[in-house]
């Protein structure tokens, strides 16, 4: 069994975003960029799988700039055995990004491919559930518990008020979320070996896949400054000023 794992490179979650001063997007020069948080998860379970037997061959992808290369030497420090590198210096949709995994996977065939629930940088929450679509295939989201049977897999999704479990007919798609597990610390060893591991480039051209944009960021903004809170006397002060300033009660 094949697992492909698909990781985007996005600013590091510790750090503290600032918008351009044109209000045209964020500013991410200079910043440190890391593995998506939703993408280690992935990988991890996938790596897992296949120490556990049930995997023979983890495949990470991911698409975007050069700098990817770092984020696939990541996954395969993490246990992964090989990477393919869409490279490509282009914003990537969604869309798009669904798109070039299609074409990646009918070359690949795997029979599990995981994603992250979404990207933190721009939270869409949307390339799996495309995937799956584009692809006809079943999708599990927010995957808190995968158990790889002989022709399903079952996912048991993190759902509101509870949890779901499903079982997809292999090939399926997966997308993981923060319960699924803790991904491993990478030792200086794996790092030195992930060097050695094949890296395939690929170009969207290759591909065959048309990327250009079908949506315009008009706007970025920094979030209002909340107003500072104030300390009021008694609870007869604070139901006074909850039905005549904020008029919520
Ligand atoms: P999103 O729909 O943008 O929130 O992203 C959801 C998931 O899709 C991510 O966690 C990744 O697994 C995958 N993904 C999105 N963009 C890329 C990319 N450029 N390269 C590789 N994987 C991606």
């Amino acid at each position: 069994m094949k697992i492909l794992v698909a990781v985007k490179r996005v600013v590091d979650y510790n750090v503290k975003v600032r918008v351009k001063p044109d209000e045209s997007d964020v500013d991410i020069g200079n910043v440190k960029m890391s593995m998506n948080p939703f993408d280690e998860i992935a990988v991890e379970e996938a790596v897992r799988l296949k120490e556990a037997g049930k995997a023979t061959e983890v495949v990470v992808v991911s698409l975007g700039v050069k700098q990817c290369e770092e984020t696939l030497r990541t996954a395969l420090a993490m246990g992964a055995d090989r990477a393919i590198h869409v490279e490509t210096d282009e914003k990537l949709e969604p869309l798009a990004v669904a798109k070039l995994l299609k074409a990646v996977v009918e070359t690949e065939q795997p029979q599990l491919l995981l994603l992250g629930k979404q990207a933190i940088d721009d939270d869409a929450n949307q390339t799996a559930q495309m995937l799956a679509a584009l692809m006809q295939l079943a999708q599990g989201t927010f995957a808190s518990k995968i158990e790889l049977k002989a022709d399903e897999v079952l996912v048991t999704r993190e759902i509101d008020g509870g949890q779901e479990q499903l079982a997809l007919k292999l090939p399926a798609v997966i997308s993981t979320d923060l319960r699924l597990n803790e991904p491993r610390y990478i030792k200086l060893p794996n790092i030195m070996q992930a060097k050695k591991k094949p890296l395939e480039k690929k170009t969207v051209a290759e591909l065959g896949v048309d990327i250009s944009p079908r949506l315009v960021q008009l706007k970025v903004t920094e979030p209002a400054e909340r107003a500072a809170g104030i300390r009021v006397g008694n609870v007869a002060e604070l139901a006074d000023r909850l039905h005549h300033e904020a008029k919520v009660i």
